[in-house]
């Protein structure tokens, strides 16, 4: 009995240590979106999370693990030396006891059910992820009459619309280029619909909503609507990003070229490339942007200091907010040059930008999708789109659009027809939807929602 108790123990042991490190680091228990993105993490993110786990929890793990010494001594004691029977009762209530934490922080996040959770979503990809390989858009267009364009739908990783000087009212210019830009036009009240890249980036991709999240499964991605209208595609990805792990790669497989860079600024390079070896180009771009802990930037970019990375004397909430204020100033330049690729095109084209979610930045907490009372900052982000003077000529009305809705409540439930839309296709009739597009003359309002970190509960914002 004693071997079996002590098991049971360390298996408690570990659990808490896990429970400890989010207790700390992010104010909340375990949730299942996390304990799937520790295991799809890429090296870029194990790496700077280990590095913040070995910097401010590490004392927390230690005290964690004298106290189950401690115990487990004392269960040995109980059951070898004492050996009697309410000694042996009172370490299986100790065991017992102990249990509690996990079973009831919360019916909806217990650690077992979240793990469930992740279970059932490894399953689906693992069982689904070849489902669509007969799926048609059936697309068509109405070809403009020019023998050149390009379309880009470009992703941003954690950008908050709150931080962005392009709103206006930010107070630190985070974003002095594209501020320069004309015919860049930034929606001022967009949601993105998950706080965790994994559950955002198949709806920003095919049309699934939260509500039916588990359909993108049976659909191509975007790149599939463009390819049956004779566009060549690409997808241009940072390497360390989703597409590029074993668990999501899917997503990556509806387009004719796959780049993985190593560095996000060599995404506009790429880009580059590929419009000299393409009339008809759509082009997925995704960065690795803004994800914590912000380091993703040049030094001179450093323009906030102290810098959390950069100058880590102490833990405070300017450090962070200096730190995620300046990776936002790198990645301005690097959405400014893939603009710059697309005008030096002279093409009809047209880029369409959003941040898969946002961003939560507080002394103690940092992120996003950690728990099931995202905060707006988490769901609040930048949808941007610019135009080549090529493309407001071909599609002026589209253009005015556009501009029109800027500061109508929009979600990322309108990306999929918007890019489409941009481009002028429009899929089978079965399957197309009307007054989803920001180039629509309408835009119909629909109630705003999140797919939280287990990947099926959904919060109505
Ligand atoms: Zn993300």
């Amino acid at each position: 009995m004693c071997v079996v108790l002590l098991t049971v123990l360390i298996a408690e042991c570990v659990a808490t240590l896990i429970e400890t490190t989010t207790l700390v680091s992010y104010e909340n228990w375990f949730t299942a979106g996390e304990i799937f993105a520790w295991i799809t993490a890429n090296r870029f993110e194990t790496n700077d999370i280990a590095d913040y786990c070995l910097r401010y929890v590490w004392p927390y793990w230690i005290v964690c693990s004298l106290i189950y010494l401690g115990i487990g001594v004392l269960v040995w004691w109980l059951t070898v030396v004492k050996n009697t029977l309410l000694a042996r009762y009172t370490a299986i209530g100790i065991i017992v006891f102990l249990a509690v934490p996990f079973a009831l922080p919360g019916v909806t996040n217990s650690l077992a059910n979240e793990i469930a959770c992740v279970a059932r979503q490894i399953r689906n990809i693992e069982k689904h992820q070849n489902d669509n390989d007969s799926f048609r858009y059936n697309s068509v267009r109405q070809e403009p009459a020019v023998d050149k364009e390009i379309y880009v739908l470009s992703l941003g990783e954690s950008v908050r619309y709150k931080n962005l000087s392009l709103n206006g009212t930010y107070n630190r210019e985070t974003t002095p280029l594209l501020g320069k830009q004309t015919d860049l036009v930034l929606y001022s009240d967009y949601y993105a619909n998950a706080t965790l890249t994994q559950h955002a980036l198949p709806m920003l991709l095919t049309d699934a909503q939260t509500d039916d999240f588990e359909q993108h499964f049976g659909k191509k991605t975007i790149a599939a609507a463009f390819s049956e209208t004779g566009f060549k595609t690409a997808l241009v990805s940072h390497r360390a990003q989703l597409m590029n792990n074993g668990y999501h790669d899917y997503l990556a497989k509806n387009f004719d070229t796959v780049v993985f860079v190593k560095h996000d600024s060599l995404i506009a390079p790429a880009l580059s490339n590929l419009a000299k070896k393409n009339d008809k180009l759509f082009v997925v771009t995704h960065y690795l942007g803004n994800h914590m802990f912000y380091t993703n930037r040049t030094e001179d970019c450093l323009v906030w200091r102290p810098d959390y990375n950069a100058d880590p004397k102490t833990k405070s909430d300017s450090l962070f907010l200096n730190a995620y204020d300046n990776s936002l100033r790198y990645t301005d330049r690097l959405l400014n040059k893939e603009i710059e690729t697309l005008k030096q095109t002279h093409r009809v084209a047209a880029w369409l930008f959003v941040s898969d979610h946002g961003e939560y930045i507080s002394p103690k907490v940092s992120g996003h999708g950690h728990t099931y009372h995202p905060t707006k900052e988490e769901y609040h982000v930048p949808l941007m789109v610019w135009y080549s003077d090529e493309y407001k000529e071909a599609h002026p009305e589209k253009v005015v659009n556009l501009i029109i809705h800027k500061d109508e409540p929009v979600c990322a439930d309108h990306v999929f027809w918007s890019v489409l839309d941009m481009a002028n296709i429009r899929i089978d009739s079965t399957l197309q939807q009307e007054g989803l597009s920001v180039f629509e003359e309408e835009v119909k309002y629909k109630g705003r929602t999140l797919l939280l970190p287990d990947g099926k509960t959904i919060m109505e914002l």
